[in-house]
């Protein structure tokens, strides 16, 4: 008897898979690894072959993004460049990188210098993203002397180009690049047709469109257990979902963990927060404003909501917090905290 049962349970699922395979046609996934993190393209109702252009197109996109805005090894781009500038000489830079640094400005001021491109001196000392990653904190004179001129405000704009006013005025865009890379790629995937897809970059992802007519459902995933989710949000139309996290990239020292996100007051990790997700309709603002919160801590989730995002926040002690409009589940982004069941 237990076999038949188990032969008519098999027999049911070849059933199902025919019918999905004959009414709604499969999705196209593929993922590359681009920025350090695994990325996966999800395309559907697509034709297989355009989708699989779509997304080469898309992940070629993304690495472009990488080598024109990375602060790592040895491929010449002109952030670098600029990081080696004489202080208060004036260079141009593309019209790529002034758009994203402006960008990263405005949000720098918005946000009381919570997020600050201008971390690049403490952010290389630290080491978070070198290939060896660190086990120990910097010798403390040395972060001092980084932290000098790591001030966004330091960074001017001529007619003759950008000025950085100290030698450890240097621009690091890892806070930014990756949500910008994620905009580019959905940009990219439009281009060649795609009406329904995410770009899912190691946890923060942009989608568009619906899942078979059906929202996307996208799981936010708890700071501490690894396979537990906060809870689970459904979206469709164009919305972005990006998260910073202490558990990203972090060494235990002294019974502390050390993490890659740097209060820019200190030049130290920040640590009101475990977790920050922020939703936005654009992955840029996203990917920003997340780093930004996760500075700030639950304080400053009411500037979240004031500049038209919302927000999902694991603080220091665990406690799970999240702007008002999330809390009750609106359209067309619904919360579901874990435990209640979507
Ligand atoms: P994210 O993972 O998006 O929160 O960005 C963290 C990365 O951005 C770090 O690896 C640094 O390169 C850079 N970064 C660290 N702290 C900040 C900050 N307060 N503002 C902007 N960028 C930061
Ligand atoms: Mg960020």
């Amino acid at each position: 008897l237990p076999f038949l049962r188990r032969l008519r349970r098999a027999g049911l699922a070849a059933a199902l898979l025919l019918a999905a395979c004959t009414s709604a046609p499969e999705d196209v996934r593929e993922s590359r690894f681009i920025m350090g993190t695994l990325v996966t393209f999800t395309v559907s109702d697509t034709p297989r072959q355009q989708a699989l252009a779509a997304i080469k197109a898309a992940a070629d996109e993304m690495q472009r993004i990488q080598n024109t805005f990375t602060i790592y090894g040895d491929t010449p781009n002109a952030v670098k460049a600029f990081n080696h500038q004489p202080p208060g000489r004036p260079m141009p830079l593309p019209a790529e990188v002034d758009a994203l640094l402006q960008t990263s400005l405005a949000i720098a001021r918005a946000s009381g210098g919570a997020f600050s491109p201008a971390l690049g001196a403490p952010d290389l000392l630290w080491g978070f993203s070198l290939p060896d990653a660190p086990h120990a904190p910097p010798p403390a004179r040395a972060l001092t002397r980084a932290m000098q001129g790591a001030d966004w405000r330091l960074l001017a704009h001529t007619p003759q180009g950008w000025v950085r006013q100290h030698a450890s005025t240097q621009l690091d865009f890892g806070g930014i690049a990756k949500g910008y890379a994620i905009d580019r790629a959905i940009a990219v995937l439009r281009q060649h047709g795609v009406r329904h897809a995410i770009v899912d970059a190691g946890g923060d992802m942009r989608l568009i469109g619906s899942h078979h007519g059906r929202p996307w459902r996208i799981g936010i995933r708890h700071p501490r257990r690894k396979t537990t989710v906060l809870g689970w949000l459904e979206a469709q139309g164009d919305i972005a979902i990006v998260t910073s996290g202490d558990y990203e990239r972090f060494f235990i020292w002294h019974g502390k963990r050390w993490h890659h996100i740097l209060d820019p007051s200190t030049g130290q990790p920040a640590r009101r927060a475990m977790s920050a997700t922020v939703i936005a309709s654009d992955a840029t603002r996203a990917d920003a404003w997340s780093t930004a919160l996760f500075v700030l801590g639950a304080e400053g989730l009411p500037l979240i909501r004031q500049n038209g995002m919302r927000a999902v926040l694991v603080d220091a002690a665990g406690r799970v917090h999240a702007t008002p409009d999330l809390q009750g589940g609106v359209s067309p982004v619904a919360f579901h905290p874990a435990g209640e069941n979507p």
